[in-house]
């Protein structure tokens, strides 16, 4: 069973701590062809780390080189820890939307609804590309089904809360906001567990995401099965 991935027919029932480990109880449903009365479904148990769940997260964190500067920034609660539960698909915003790696780093200009996405050192202007390939990339994402996502803090691309907003380039008055990505991807689908990497160090945070990641991929399992009869992974 181990490393097994779920297929069609499979419906994860429920999640269960067996010996200090975060576990699914799984149903195998009958498969085509299907004999009415002939086919009983059988029980399997896997850890969430068997069940292979797709989660995004920040490419830095997981000690790709992708930041600004040409390095990472590799948090190991995230690549250790949580690395050998969820199944990663890795994103940067930045070097996706074409800026490259290593670059001019950003930051966000102007109002906190709206900002500009502006080079701190040329000015470049990024905001309408980072718009277009947010809104592309968040679609591919939920086409994949992950079911949360780790985000890097303070990042003007990623950050969840608390990234500067200034006022104006060379004007030190800012206020707090969202990272472009971070916000787009919360906006449009507010209901997929989204954490900040900073929160994860905090075993109570920590065990509260795995939870929510786990009922969302539930979800997602039962009102895909409720609608087609199949999982929407189509693994
Ligand atoms: S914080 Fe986001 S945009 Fe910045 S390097 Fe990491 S993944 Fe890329």
């Amino acid at each position: 069973m181990a490393g097994d991935r779920l297929g069609p027919g499979d419906n994860a029932c429920r999640v269960e701590i067996v010996n200090g480990t975060f576990c699914a109880r799984v149903f195998k449903s009958p498969q085509p062809p299907f004999v009415k009365g002939g086919i009983f479904p059988k029980e399997k148990i896997m850890t969430v780390a068997e069940a292979k769940i797709r989660v995004g997260v920040s490419a830095c964190l997981i000690g790709q080189n992708v930041r600004w500067d040409g390095g990472h920034k590799r948090d190991d609660v995230v690549a250790d820890v949580l690395g050998r539960l969820f199944e990663w698909v890795p994103v940067c915003p930045e070097v996706e939307a074409g800026m490259g790696a290593p670059r001019e780093a950003v930051g966000l200009y102007g109002g906190r609804e709206r900002p500009l996405m502006l080079g701190n050192d040329f000015g470049t202007d990024w905001t309408e590309k980072m718009i277009l390939y947010s809104m592309k990339r968040i679609e591919e994402l939920i086409a994949l089904g992950i079911c949360g996502f780790i985000f890097k803090s303070k990042s003007p691309s990623c950050g969840m809360a608390g990234v500067p907003v200034y006022a104006e380039p060379e004007n030190g008055l800012m206020r707090l906001g969202r990272g472009m990505f971070s916000d787009a991807f919360m906006k449009r689908y507010p209901s997929i567990p989204a954490e900040d990497e900073s929160r994860l160090n905090d075993p109570g945070i920590r065990g509260n995401f795995i939870v929510r990641v786990f009922d969302y991929y539930r979800f997602l399992q039962e009102g895909s099965c409720g609608r087609s009869g199949e999982i929407p992974r189509g693994a």
